[in-house]
């Protein structure tokens, strides 16, 4: 890994003169430094609507810069070249892109399709020697899950994982009062995400691009958040599920998912996560000594929130910004966030989407 002595050591370097900087993980990593320290030279993968809302959070970005585009629309390469402006030697297509092993350009690659794409996308880019981001959920399952991070170990790469909300400086307040001991003993949590998803023919609704429904897309938020919320890691999971409208949530796409987890020193999690309901998106938590109440507490911001010491007042700045800056520190500075976005934290979830699928289809408490 970059430490800061390295950034030094290359500044000292690059001052001198020589085109290439070292970097551990990529020999020939092209020498493109920022004051504040190594930039991520980023390739996007998948270039649809979140796709284009990381490129466009990423023109502010300090130390992470876009750099290359991988599509299977040949149009989409041109009009996104051109407006992003990446050279033509930096577009890839579906069948060329194991080619980027021999650009130097490119330092990740940022897997941004549709969720059952990820792990084939992720052992590809790995093998090219690449660090890899993906969006989550990082696999349909624990086990693709964990084939992402043997690929990456193996090819040493970092693995990294689209938690925006882990560099979110309001959700990082909330976290900085718990971790002080600021709510005392904690005994309940509350996550509430849903939306209604609107079209019945996306692929968010097609359980082989999407591994499930609600639950693989916006569930996933409550789950992470009771996790970095409360600090523990579940220990059992319970879950029901209800379905309205059969026609348009198949078999296996979950329109409504009610789930409970519970942690080891006594709390309790009750989390709601639906594609036919509106205006859920809050995190509450309890303690014996304070609350905390976010709402919106996952949607693209500005995040809202109040603690019994008052509001939150922390700014609000591009969570995608935030976060392919924050990535950046991680791959080159060794600078953790205050909760990780690694391929571990990523398992950690699907472990629990697995179990919540299982309570469901079962019936019974799930241990983990
Ligand atoms: P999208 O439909 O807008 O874009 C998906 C892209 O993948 C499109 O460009 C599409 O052409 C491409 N694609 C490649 N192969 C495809 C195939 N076989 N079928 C369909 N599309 C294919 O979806 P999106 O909203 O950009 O979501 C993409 C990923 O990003 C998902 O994993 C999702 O969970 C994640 N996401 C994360 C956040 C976040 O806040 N972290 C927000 C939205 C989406």
């Amino acid at each position: 890994m970059s430490t800061r002595r390295d950034f030094l050591e290359k500044i000292t370097i690059s001052a001198i003169g020589l085109p290439l900087i070292y970097n551990s993980t990529n020999l020939f990593a092209a020498a493109t430094l920022h004051e504040e320290g190594e930039i991520l030279n980023v390739a996007i993968l998948g270039l649809g609507s979140y796709g284009e809302r990381v490129a466009d959070a990423m023109q502010d970005c300090k130390r992470a810069k876009l750099v290359g585009l991988i599509s299977g629309t040949p149009s989409k390469l041109t009009e996104w070249g051109a407006k992003y402006n990446i050279p033509e030697k930096n577009r890839y297509n579906y069948e060329t892109y194991d080619q980027i092993k021999d650009n130097p350009d490119i330092d990740a690659v940022y897997i941004i399709t549709p969720n059952a794409l990820h792990k084939e996308a992720a052992l590809r880019v790995a093998k090219a020697s690449k660090h890899v981001i993906s969006e989550k959920p990082m696999g349909l399952n624990a086990e693709e899950g964990q084939a992402m991070i043997d690929a990456c170990k193996a090819a040493g790469v970092h693995l990294l994982v689209g938690y925006r909300l882990h560099f979110e400086p309001k959700t990082v307040a909330v976290i900085k009062m718990r971790q002080e001991g600021a709510f005392g003993k904690l005994n309940f949590f509350q996550g509430q995400t849903g939306f209604d998803i609107g079209d019945p023919t996306q692929w968010r609704l097609d359980k082989d691009l999407a591994g499930g429904g609600s639950l693989m897309d916006i569930g996933i938020y409550s789950i992470n958040g009771a996790r970095y919320i409360t600090g523990e890691e579940p220990i059992w999971v319970t879950a029901q599920e209800t379905k309205t409208e059969p026609e348009k949530f198949k078999e296996g796409v979950d329109e409504t998912i009610q789930f409970q987890l519970g942690f080891p020193s006594g709390i309790v999690a009750s989390c709601l996560s639906t594609y036919n309901m509106r205006y859920l998106d809050r995190f509450y938590l309890a303690g014996d000594e304070g609350f905390a109440e976010m709402q919106p507490s996952t949607g693209y911001g500005p995040i809202e929130g109040r603690t019994h010491k008052g509001k939150l007042t922390q700014p609000h700045t591009t969570h995608q910004t935030l976060q392919m800056d924050g990535m950046a520190r991680i791959i080159y500075d060794n600078e953790q966030p205050i909760v990780p976005v690694d391929g571990e934290e990523g398992l950690k979830d699907l472990k629990i989407i697995d179990a919540i699928y299982k309570a469901v289809e079962t019936g019974e408490k799930v241990e983990l």
